[in-house]
């Protein structure tokens, strides 16, 4: 399911504006505290962690915004996950929640069931494994994977398959590792930062800095869901944003 397109793109640069949004799912736990968990739980059924995906509160404002973006009428807007969960629980969700096809892409740690010997063994493997290269990342990004990187990586390859340029980057992140990525945004990008958790805190402490200062891009911040989508709303309509300090 990776990779999987949900509309071409033309070869050339689109003349209305194009903007893409980035997600990241504040509830799930962080990759290696969930491989452990599934080495120590491997006797439970796969259909038991099926069921407990779908038990996960999605809010309903964020899925209509998540439509929104993609309704015919909106911007031409692709969405893609940049998540430091897996790809196993990412898909249940998004499959149960029926929005798996709004998102081009999903870059996150791989997992699968690949034992036909022990059908309900989950095997959670990093997106950097401990084998590889490291990524070298000097922000402070986890060793299994540099979100930051990842993004770069995204557009380049989206760059070289069809020759354009996201108008906008939409980046909507609530944890610490989301402040690499965040760094790496441009001026006309803007980033939505839940109040209250690690990236907000970050932002602020790289504000501080004065003119040092690394972020470039616009900072919006939001506690709720629906705020969320009040803001996809506006962008939706491609209506100019004013920054939020
Ligand atoms: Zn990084």
């Amino acid at each position: 399911m990776d990779g999987h397109r949900v509309r071409s793109t033309p070869p050339t640069i689109p003349s209305r504006p194009r903007s893409s949004s980035l997600t990241s799912f504040p509830p799930i736990q962080s990759a290696d505290c969930l491989r452990q968990l599934a080495q120590e739980h491997h006797h439970i059924h796969r259909h038991d962690i099926e069921n407990a995906m779908r038990q996960i509160p999605f809010h309903p404002a964020m899925k209509r915004g998540i439509q929104l973006l993609k309704n015919p009428t909106s911007l031409d807007t692709t969405l893609f996950i940049l998540s430091n969960a897996n790809t196993f629980f990412i898909n249940t969700i998004l499959q149960h929640q029926g929005i798996r096809d709004c998102f081009e892409t999903i870059i996150t740690n791989p997992a699968d069931f690949p034992d036909p010997e022990n059908p309900n063994r989950l095997v959670l493997r990093r997106r950097v494994g401990p084998d590889d290269l490291p990524h070298g990342c000097q922000v402070g990004c986890e060793e299994n994977m540099c979100k930051g990187q990842e993004l770069m990586r995204y557009l380049d390859a989206h760059r070289q398959s069809d020759n354009t340029e996201f108008d906008r980057i939409i980046y909507v992140g609530d944890g610490s590792n989301d402040f690499c990525p965040v760094l790496r945004l441009r001026r006309q990008d803007v980033v939505l930062c839940c109040r209250f958790r690690g990236l907000e805190r970050k932002i602020a402490d790289e504000r501080a800095k004065g003119v040092a200062s690394r972020l470039q891009c616009t900072v919006e911040y939001w506690s709720g869901a629906w705020e969320v989508e009040e803001k996809f709303k506006v962008y939706a309509q491609g209506s100019s944003l004013g920054v939020v300090n």
